[in-house]
């Protein structure tokens, strides 16, 4: 492997970077810090010696970056997130600071392997998927390329569940992510603030009987207590700070109670207080309607605009100026009731009026859409609302009544089109529509990829978009290829730097430089062998968790995600199980090695998608053991799917299975991840697979099935499934094989009600786009079957993926939404 990025970096100067100084310092810092001994030090308390070293270093910078911030009065960006899914933290610090190698070496003289205690770190999972990775690599690219922002947050102490595979089921156990200590967070106890929850709201008049202002009374109060995190930027030019805010009761005891013979009642309020930031739901694509949920939304909303406000008066005195110094943005719904409480704190609290408020309100706030899915579109029931949120109820009347105003006076809505655009859902029960609240309280509303945002426009802000035009806009989804490249794929990176140099390392655009080398039959060897020994890393991590032997000669097919119905891990399988048929019926014809891969969480509650998760097991258990496949097809199923899990599996594919139904992925990440390590992408013009078709090119990509226009019309004509199943005898046998039980003879009918739902409804489209879907495998045994081909696509899709990096992303942001002078 080669030298990582370390000695050209030129930063801190003050600290001794040498392999022995460093050396010498952990072993301070593990009797200083962690109180251990080196003779008694186990794995985890070198990982928290060493961490705690480099920490210093980012300190030091952390402080320079808020100073400067400060001092140069710049613009910061906040970014408001229900969900961080940030993964592990130490080898984006080292690396990011140039200090990989040398920290290598220093632990080494030590005698303690970095990759060991590297493997104990825990994921931070602070997030469901997509969503909340989006958020990390957001936080890493805004420290990148030198944007003073602040990610905010929640601090779980329990983030997504940990899978298990038993007997071919999920089972969902507790995660524990706080176990050995956080080494990265700092508690801001002086950070406190109060959130408060219900009660009521009193109204102020003035002598000559005018109102004056309102004043909310709540019942309960919860501290927020502020945890702070440093995001460090590549080389170290800049670290920004991601708060996590944590629920804790105001009176950590009730004394009278207490003292009067009540202890548990005494300590009932500070349980349940805390239990507010205990769990991450664990539901993606769906909105987890709990009041739980709402309160979790509240508080940390909340408790950031009171930062953020405080942070704004404290430099410069006037809330009049908070547009031009504050950017807020709201990654999806979750936060949305931050625009109500913006514009109570502007009223009620500083006594702005409402029009200067509403003003100030939509000139600080943008929205990103994450989902066109109706199950995904929050919304909640106004009696709730108004009992948790009394106020903050009134003032999303008053700006309903702000919003229908301009709508009716534009004489070009009808009423079905005013009830569609109203913040109040009115038909049956009354519901809050957060979507609609995010688009009316902000000056951009922008979707993640360029189909999403075509779709955004047609469907569910279709009206909005006609009151309040120019505000949508499309912002391309993006991946940090720090982590996503230079940490997970180390041989690759060390191979590009050898051929085109180390610019890509700044600017990924520079990676097509590579396109050259893809008819260079030296250097497509040279890619084979860096794809050859992450697959024989992903090989051994198989035979070592499910005791299963493949051959990372095969074809690493891929699919790596949450499980859900749209994404279409069931079209996968089916066409695996088509694919074994035809093996065993076949056994002439020259087949290709193939492991088909497979990881991700169903939610808890998604019967389905948990069904769907057995399915692939059963069909495991079959097609492996079946010594008449002659080892051709093996199917995988991965527990516990995880930033670090992908971390592995995304360097070590060669095929990308990107197969959502057209028009339901309003982006996907994973496919961008998939395309800069080398695999070809298998998958339908969907989200921002479009974008990645259009920048390989389509000689380097495998599109099939419907496309998103072709989906709504099918729809919208009477989609028939049965007919079309009827009609591929592929498609027939391998659901009769699984709704009669040949995978499951412990429970024959297990999978009758999955199956019989693809011949009644299949929303999803899955037999519609069988026949396409299994001639693409076949297109893409065809380009295996030529290894030189393969690699040279393979090489092409890393050269010409580098605009997806989340840094563009980010710059797109600034140019046109946050205007924080990048
Ligand atoms: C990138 C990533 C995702 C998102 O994957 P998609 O294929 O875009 O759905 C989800 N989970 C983890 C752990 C990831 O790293």
């Amino acid at each position: 492997m080669d030298q990582a990025t370390s000695s050209e970096l030129p930063i801190f100067a003050e600290h001794d970077n040498d392999p022995r100084a460093l050396a010498e310092e952990i072993l301070k810092s593990l009797t200083y810090r962690v109180g251990k001994d080196a003779s008694v030090a186990t794995p985890y308390d070198w990982l928290a010696a060493s961490i705690k070293v480099v920490r210093d270093r980012i300190i030091e910078r952390w402080i320079a970056s808020t100073k400067e911030a400060y001092t140069q009065q710049r613009k910061r960006v906040y970014y408001l997130s229900m969900e961080f899914l940030i993964g592990r933290l130490m080898r984006d610090a080292f690396s990011n600071l140039g200090l990989m190698e040398n920290m290598r070496e220093a632990l080494k003289i030590l005698d303690v392997e970095i990759d060991v205690i590297a493997g104990l770190e825990p994921d931070a999972a602070l997030g469901n998927g997509g969503l909340g990775r989006l958020a990390a690599c957001f936080m890493e690219s805004m420290a990148s390329v030198d944007l003073p922002a602040h990610g905010y947050g929640i601090r779980y102490v329990h983030g997504l569940f940990r899978q298990e595979i038993q007997d071919g089921w999920q089972v969902e156990l507790p995660e524990t992510w706080l176990d050995h200590g956080n080494p990265w967070e700092f508690e801001r106890r002086e950070r406190s603030v109060e959130i408060g929850f219900g009660g009521t709201v009193e109204s102020i008049t003035s002598k000559d009987g005018r109102l004056e202002r309102h004043v909310w009374r709540p019942q309960e109060r919860v501290l927020a207590v502020a945890y702070d995190t440093p995001v460090v930027g590549w080389r170290g030019k800049r670290v920004n700070t991601l708060r996590l805010w944590s629920a804790m009761a105001v009176d950590p005891i009730l004394l009278a109670a207490f003292n009067a013979g009540d202890h548990i009642g005494a300590l009932r309020e500070a349980n349940q207080a805390a239990s507010l930031t205990r769990v991450l739901y664990p539901a993606d694509s769906h909105q987890a309607g709990q009041e739980l949920r709402l309160r979790q939304e509240y508080f940390f909303t909340a408790a950031s605009l009171q930062d953020i406000v405080q942070r704004h008066l404290s430099q410069y005195g006037d809330l009049m100026t908070l547009p031009d110094k504050a950017a807020i943005h709201l990654n999806d719904t979750h936060p949305a009731v931050a625009i109500a409480e913006l514009m109570r704190l502007l009223m009620d609290v500083y006594g702005i009026d409402f029009d200067t408020a509403w003003g100030l309100t939509k000139r600080t706030f943008a929205y990103t859409n994450h989902t066109l899915l109706p199950e995904a579109l929050e919304s909640w029931p106004v009696p709730v609302f108004e009992r948790l949120l009394p106020r903050h109820m009134q003032i999303v009347y008053a700006i309903n009544a702000q919003v229908l105003l301009e709508a009716r006076s534009r004489q070009i809505f009808d009423d079905e089109q005013i009830r569609r655009i109203s913040l109040i859902h009115e038909d049956g029960d009354r519901r809050v529509r957060m979507g609609n609240l995010a688009f009316a309280g902000s000056h951009s509303i922008n979707g993640v990829s360029g189909l999403h945002t075509d779709l955004m426009k047609q469907t569910v802000f279709s009206d909005l978009n006609r009151l309040y035009p120019g505000r949508i806009n499309n912002k391309t989804n993006g991946i940090t290829p720090r982590r996503w490249l230079m940490q997970c794929n180390p041989g690759l990176t060390a191979l590009a730097r050898e051929a085109i140099g180390d610019r890509f390392l700044d600017d990924t655009d520079a990676l097509k430089e590579l396109n050259r080398f893809a008819s260079d039959p030296a250097f497509r060897d040279r890619f084979a062998a860096v794809k050859r020994a992450n697959k024989e890393r992903l090989a051994e991590l198989v035979d070592e968790r499910l005791s299963l032997r493949i051959d990372p000669s095969a074809l690493f097919d891929v699919q790596i995600k949450r499980i859900h119905e749209y994404k279409r891990q069931l079209l996968n399988i089916i066409e695996a199980v088509a694919l074994y048929d035809q093996i065993r019926s076949h056994p002439e014809k020259d087949w290709l090695p193939r492991v088909k891969f497979l990881a991700g969480k169903a939610a808890p509650s998604y019967h389905n998608a948990k069904l769907i998760i057995k399915l692939a097991n059963d069909v495991a258990r079959v097609i492996n053991r079946d010594p008449s496949v002659r080892g051709l097809l093996k199917l995988v199923f991965i527990p516990n799917y995880s930033v670090s899990v992908a971390e592995i599996m995304v360097p070590a594919a060669d095929l990308s299975e990107q197969i959502s139904t057209a028009g339901m992925e309003a982006s996907g990440t994973g496919n961008m991840k998939f395309a800069l390590n080398g695999a070809i992408t298998i998958g339908t013009l969907d989200g921002a697979n479009v974008e990645i078709s259009e920048c390989v090119g389509e000689d380097n990509i495998v599109i099939f099935g419907l496309k998103a226009h072709e989906v709504e019309e099918t729809r919208r004509k009477g989609y028939e499934p049965r007919a079309i199943i009827e009609s591929s005898p592929e498609l027939g046998q391998a659901l009769h094989a699984i709704s009669s039980g040949v995978f499951s003879p412990d429970d024959p009918h297990r999978y009758k009600a999955l199956v019989d739902g693809l011949y009644e409804t299949d929303w999803f489209m899955v037999a519609a786009d069988f026949d396409s879907f299994a001639d693409a495998q076949r297109r893409v045994d065809d380009i295996w079957r030529n290894a030189p081909d393969w690699h040279a696509k393979a090489i092409r899709n890393t050269a010409n993926v580098g605009w997806f990096s989340s840094d563009r992303t980010i710059r797109e942001y600034d140019r046109d939404i946050w205007h924080a002078g990048l």
